[in-house]
Order: C-alpha cells, then structure tokens, then sequence
C-alpha cells in the first residue's frame, strides 16, 4: 500500500512538473511573438551595473543611463556588484527596486535578471555567512554538508534580491599554478561531478521559483583550467577524448541535476576560442547533452574574439561568430557595440532571427522559471536568518570537515593547552588570506569588511587560552624577506614549547593571482628553515588557495594542516582540530606536488610511475612518482580498519551491476568520521588505463569500537572509458577493486 501510495504521488509530481513546464512554454512562445527584433536583442544584453552608477554617488544610479539601459536597449540583464562593494541586504533591496521599477515602465515590462558571483555565500554581500571557497568543500567528501551549504547561499543571495549566481565552478584543473584552482574541485573528475551536483541541488532546490532558490550557472564551460601555462587565460591542448572522458562528465552531472545556465570559457582549446566553438556549444552542449538553459559568455569574451584571439576581424563580427556559435547572452559587451551590431547582423541576414529566438527562448524560459515576472525584490521579512547563529554554524562545521591533517608525526596534535605556542607566519592573523578571492569583493582585497567577531588564527587561538597565554609576531611577510622578522621569531620561539607556522598565499583570483614559481614564497621557506633549526614540534599550517611546494623543508615539520581557503569561520575550525576539540576528517581533492616537473595526478598512468606496476619493476622509473601528499590523504585522531571487502560476483557480464561491500570499525578511541573512497582500476585496455580512479566515496560517522559495513554498487557506466572513436565502452577483462589498502579482483566476460 505504501508503495503504491508513493507510486501514485510520484506521478502526481511529474505530471504537476510537466504542466508547470508547458504552461511556461506557452508564456515564453507568446511573449516572444510580441517581440520587436531590438527587444530580443536586449534582452541578450548583460551589462555591469557600474556603468549605470552615477560617479559623483558611488552605488547609486544615475537616472538617466538607467534608463537609457533598460528602456531605450531593452537590456535584459545586470551583474556584478556597485561601488564600492558588498552593499547590505536593504541596499540591495533599494538597488533592485529601482532596476524593478525602470524595467515595468518598459512597453512589455520584462524584468532585468540580476546575476553575480556569489562564490562561498552570498559573497558580494555585507554580513553574509562565508563558507569555505570550493577547493576546501571538495575535501569534505560530504554531499550533504555542501548541499546545505548551498542552501543558505541561496537564501543569503535571495535575501539580496539577487535570483542568479555564478556557481559552481567545474573548472578541471590539470595544472595546480593554476590561480583558480581553488574555485574548482579538485583534480579528480567523479568527486566534481558529485559535488557539483550537491551545489545545484542545494541553489536550485527543486523549485528555482521559489523565493529562497537561485539559478545556478556552471562555468567556466569548457577545458579553461587546463591551461598549459599554468597561467590565466591562456590556451589549452585537450584531445576531445580526453575531454569527454574528464572534463565534460561534470557538466553532464550538473545539467543532469538541473542547472539553469552555464558561462563559457575565456580559454581556447586546440587553437579554436570556446567562444568561437559551434561544435562545443552548440553540437555538444546544446544538442548533444540536450542543456535547454542560458548560455552566457565570461567578461568582455566576445570583444576578445577579436582583440585577443584574433580570430574575429571586426568586433561587428565577432558578434556574428560567438551568436553563431550558440552564445545566449552576451556579459559585459563595451556599452552596447553588442546590442547594435547584432541588431544591424540580423537586419542584413547575417544572424538568422530563429538563432536569436533560441537564445531569447532560454532567456525568457529562466525568468518565468525563477517567478521574476512576480518577484523580484527580496521582503527582508522572508529572510531573517540571513547571517544568523544558525547559517554560521553551518559554515563552522563545513570548515572543520574540510580541514586537512596531512602529518602528525609522534602524534604532536592535538595540542595540550599547557604547551606554550608561538603562533607566527604571515598568514596567522589575516581574514583576508582565510577567505580568499570573491570576498565582499573580487580579489577580496577589502579588510575593513570582516565582522568584528570572526577571528583570524591568530585570534581564534587567543580565544581559546587566553590572549596572554599566546606568543606571536608574523615572523616573515609574504613576499618580502625580513630577517630582523625572521630574528624576532627565532628569537621567541626560544620561550615555546611548540610552534604553530602559518604560510600560504595572500588573497587573489583570474589573471592577478597569475605565478611564475609554484614553490612558497622565498621569505616563508626562510622562516620555516629558521624555525626548525630550534628543534622544536613545528605544526605547518596551509592557508592557500592552491599546494605551493614545501618540500625544501617539510620534513623538518612535525605536523602539517591543509586549510585551504576555509572561509570566515575557518580560523575557529582550525584551532579546535588543533586542540582536538574537533576530530579532522578532510581529505585531500588532489595531489599535493613535491617538485614542479612532477605534476602527475593520482589517477595517471601506468608510465608515469611504474613502480607501481608489479610486472615491471624497472629501478630507474621507481622515484617517477612520489607526490608530497598523494590524493585522498586525511588522517584523523582515531584510528579506522578495513576489513570483509565483499563483491557479490567474481565475474559480470556487460549488463551486470556489482554489489561492494566493506566493514570499518573505528579502532581507536575517539570518535570520528571517515571517508571511505572506492578506487577501480581496469587492469589492461585498448587505451593505457588509469592506475586506480575513484568511483565512489562515502563518509560516515564512527565511535570508538564502532562499526559499519558501508556498501557501493557499481554499474557498467563506472567499467567504461572514452576510446579512439569517441564512444563510450567497457573492454572485457579483469578490474581489481580498492578500498583502503583491500583489494578485490572481478572479471567482465
Ligand atoms: C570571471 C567569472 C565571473 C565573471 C563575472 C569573470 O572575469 O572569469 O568567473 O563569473 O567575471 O564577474
């Protein structure tokens, strides 16, 4: 009865969705039929709401370019955030109200989409919760704490009146100098895929109109953090096997889960500029993956079509080619070259009007989904969680899953509160450095906007003994060497029982945070150096937004934590892990590099580290692969064992699922979570297969003593690559299961 009571309410929903969806389809094809070409034009327009600011008011609207934008070129969208960053919530209401009231004097009174980055919360908003920036939410392996995570962005960006964000990011970086690597999951596509989707989930929440969802935009599609520089918006070389093996399974995850919109990478793939690309747009992601949603292009991107990649003569026509290609929408085009020029394309039968239907169909589509046309202002009322104990904690709790104890030799953490600490480094007391790019403004380079109560490291140490009790000078300055500093650090580290060394990177992103030498700073290698020449338990802390190279003196290091950019509560979660308060349980998203020219991923191939391969144990390839940290280390306090890996068939056929399972007690004596992560390896290919790649990952909650069999199924998907001809196939022959240091073998006849 139950089930047939679910079945009968299951098909009651899809029906509801179904009629909710036709009923928008007739509004958008009416709408649509009304539209004069300038007005469909428009409305592919998105333009930075600065350029309607009034100079001699920062934040504020100069009346008449307001009206210039939205009346006389129908502009039907806005991004960014006015001078001089991170309004409040009220402000933005007032923002928005009059962006609202411009758009209702219009003859068909469509309303303006507002979009922004709002990157680890409602990011561009002052007293926003902020969470931990992707890379660290990555290293949770927890899907549902990301989801709920994503749920309070949404509300918090809602509470600014703002329905659409720029996230996620399913950048795929395969070069971690890359400056935005931190924005992006990590180096394994299966664990993006999984987080992505969480992140949609929790924006869009099944029902995008309601008034605590947002739409969500993936980006930066396609193959832009591959760059083979290493640098910012540089080219990239990606064979579309492997681009459709990594890279496009993260989109295919998220349009799976729902999302509204996709931006388009700056970067060019093989020579040909994403922007330019008809076969990336428009057969693949279009026709091929079927994404009915907005294309919006990244800034300024389709000027650069001819000032940048030169493959456009004119900026006339390199509107042609980008609309062509499948572009949407048009973001931050230079004043309205764009909209006149497509208008002038179409009028002279360059862009055929059923191209421009399609992209304003998609417009259109999202507005009516996201309830504009009946909501667009936030009422403050509906919001009063914004910011409260409650978003906070959330954010508290992701930091501390995140958080990533990579070493601890002679097990120095935790810390006992009768050890005297010296607390120094250059990143030991910055919020600004805790958070990173996309923090109350683009490069979050903004100190003055952190609430008094968030506590930098520094603080949050001094919270918890006392202010008196905590030795501390900044020791080194991130890129200027100082060796008085250095002298002064040395000199108290003399009265410590232990130190606790914070590096890492300022605050950046884009091109700005660009490097030409992955290792840390020189000045920060030089204070480590100095400080364990004392020989006392140094605890490394990693406050960066990508693994600069510590190997001229990790060894030296007693314990070493991975807190990525954790956001503002992150100083908090930090020190009570290091005070055991917290049990660790993050794991790293990628492999921590010792050298620079040994950038090899966890999942590489068999040549890149042979040692590895039992058959052929050639002595001179046996270093090839020895990363600093490899993918997936996170210790904890307590202690977990394997044992009982368990599959139901030793052999499958090409239509057969595998059931996994494996049983993990917590064998030491604290309680602690775990995540267990499931690694396949197809033991011999057509194509030279990956060493090991994870399929699954689960993580769980254990007591001292306490344990819980955790089961997988695998299907034929999870058995399959991309081969020569681009399809995707499962070869026969035998596959060896992983989990923890277990091992299990099945053959697929
Ligand atoms: C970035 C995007 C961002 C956009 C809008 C661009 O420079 O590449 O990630 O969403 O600006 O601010």
């Amino acid at each position: 009865l139950l089930l047939s009571a679910f079945l009968i309410c299951g098909a009651g929903w899809s029906q509801e969705t179904k009629n909710k969806k036709a009923d928008i389809d007739a509004k958008v094809a009416s709408l649509l039929s009304k539209m004069t070409l300038e007005e469909k034009v428009g409305q592919m327009t998105q333009i930075t709401v600065t350029v309607f600011e009034d100079p001699a008011k920062p934040g504020y609207f100069d009346a008449a370019k307001l009206k210039q934008g939205i009346q006389d070129y129908h502009i039907g969208s806005i991004l960014n955030v006015p001078n001089p960053g991170a309004p409040t919530t009220k402000r933005w209401q007032e923002t928005m109200t009059a962006i609202t009231n411009e758009a209702n004097k219009t003859r068909l009174k469509i309303p303006v989409l507002y979009g922004i980055d709002a990157i680890h919360g409602a990011s561009y908003t002052a007293g926003a919760t902020l969470f931990p920036q992707q890379i660290g939410l990555a290293a949770t392996f927890n899907t549902n704490l990301v989801k709920r995570g994503a749920e309070i962005s949404a509300y918090e960006t809602r509470a600014s009146s703002i329905p659409w964000v720029f996230s996620p990011d399913l950048d795929f970086p395969r070069n971690p100098a890359w400056s935005r690597m931190w924005e992006s999951f990590g180096e394994d596509a299966y664990l993006s895929a999984q987080m992505a989707v969480a992140l949609v989930d929790g924006f869009e929440r099944n029902d995008v109109g309601s008034k605590y969802s947002v739409a969500s935009c993936m980006k930066h599609y396609i193959g832009y953090g591959s760059t083979t520089t290493g640098k910012d918006r540089t080219p990239s070389i990606i064979p579309e096997r492997i681009l459709r093996q990594y890279d496009l399974t993260i989109y295919e995850a998220a349009i799976k889960a729902g999302a509204k919109s996709v931006m388009v990478s700056s970067g060019e793939i093989n020579g040909t500029p994403v922007h330019s690309s008809k076969h990336l747009l428009t057969d693949i992601l279009k026709n091929e993956l079927g994404f009915k949603g907005v294309v919006v292009t990244d800034w300024k991107d389709i000027i650069y079509l001819n000032t940048r990649h030169k493959v456009a003569e004119t900026k006339r026509d390199a509107v042609r080619i980008a609309v062509m290609a499948g572009i949407d929408m048009s973001m931050v085009p230079e004043e309205f070259s764009f909209y006149t020029d497509l208008v002038d394309l179409v009028q002279k039968g360059e862009v055929p009007m059923s191209r421009i239907d399609d992209a304003v169909t998609r417009i259109l589509r999202m507005k009516f989904e996201l309830n504009l046309f009946e909501n667009t202002v936030a009422n403050l009322k509906d919001y009063p969680k914004f910011g409260s104990e409650e978003h906070i904690l959330e954010a508290y709790k992701t930091a501390a899953e995140s958080i990533t104890l990579l070493k601890n030799k002679d097990a120095v953490l935790p810390l006992n509160k009768t050890d005297k600490i010296l607390v120094t480094g250059a990143t030991a007391n910055s919020m600004k450095y805790l958070n990173g790019g996309w923090s109350y403004n683009w490069q979050g380079e903004n100190s003055d906007v952190y609430a008094a109560d968030k506590s930098t490291i520094l603080e949050a140490f001094q919270n918890k003994l006392g202010k008196e009790n905590v030795l501390y000078t900044p020791g080194a300055d991130l890129e200027k060497e100082d060796d008085a500093e250095i002298a002064k650090a040395v000199e108290l580290a003399k009265n410590a029982s232990k130190i606790v060394l914070c590096l890492g990177e300022k605050n950046y992103t884009e091109t700005p945070g660009d490097i030409s030498d992955i290792y840390i700073s020189k000045s920060q290698i030089k204070l480590a150096q100095a400080l364990s020449k004392l020989n006392k338990p140094i605890v490394l802390v990693l406050n960066e937004g990508r693994p600069r190279l510590i190997s001229d003196f990790e060894d030296k290091m007693s314990a070493v934590v991975q807190c990525y950019l954790p956001g503002n509560e992150g100083g908090r979660a930090l020190v009570d892990i290091l005070y055991g308060d917290v049990n660790p349980s993050g794991r790293l998203p990628y492999n921590y590099p010792r050298y620079p020219n040994s950038l090899e991923k966890y999942n590489r191939k068999y040549t890149e580290s042979i040692s590895e391969n039992e058959q052929n144990n050639d002595a001179k390839y046996e270093k090839s692969y020895l990363p600093q940290f490899e993918f997936g280390t996170g210790l904890s306090y307590t202690t977990f064992a394997y044992s009982n890996l368990k599959i139901d068939k030793t052999e499958i056929s090409t239509t057969d699922e595998i059931q996994v399972s494996v049983d993990v007690t917590n064998s030491g004596k604290r309680a602690g979570k775990e995540s267990v992560l499931l690694y396949l390896s197809d033991n011999f290919a057509s194509i030279t297969p990956e060493v090991k790649a994870l399929k699954r990952f689960e993580k769980i909650s254990l007591e001292p003593n306490e344990t819980k069999t955790v089961k997988f199924t695998l299907n034929q998907k999870d058995l399959q690559f991309v081969n020569q001809d681009l399809k995707w196939i499962a070869e026969k022959g035998t596959f060896t299961i992983q989990i923890s240091n277990l091992k299990k073998d099945f053959l697929l006849k």
